[in-house]
């Protein structure tokens, strides 16, 4: 049977998604995934921490292998401050958290960058850095 590209880059996202999620041990949620993420995203999440249900999406419009990677992680960072984020939201307005959210994020993302540059300079393509 052939798979179509899109089909597959679904397939490649929801495995980064838990490779990610195996990596950061995260066991409490049930994650789904699909098409739909907003324009302009390479990626969301959407959750519900009561019922631990979370949906990983992804833009129909194409999005490159590497970024698609580092999507998976920024949105699995998400997940993993879920809770957190939840409670700050009941202090302060959602916008101000989701800032200050994207701004760990933001430090993470340069710390994997660094690393992966480290590694490419040192000969030492590991963890699927390109
Ligand atoms: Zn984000």
């Amino acid at each position: 049977m052939k798979i179509c590209s899109r089909e597959y880059r679904l397939g490649e996202f929801e495995r980064y998604c838990k490779e990610w999620i195996w990596v950061f041990g995260i066991k409490d949620w049930t994650c789904s995934y699909r098409y739909g993420a907003n324009v302009g995203c390479s990626a969301e999440v959407q959750y519900n921490t009561k019922s631990r249900q979370a949906t990983l999406l992804i833009p129909k419009t194409r999005v490159k292998g590497e970024q698609l990677r580092l999507s998976a992680l920024h949105e699995i960072w998400h997940l993993l401050m879920a809770d957190l984020t939840t409670m700050a939201e009941g202090a302060v307005s959602g916008d101000r958290v989701l800032c200050e959210e994207h701004k760990i994020i933001a430090r993470m993302e340069n710390y994997i960058k660094k690393d992966c540059v480290a590694k490419k300079s040192k000969g030492k393509k590991k963890g699927g850095c390109k």
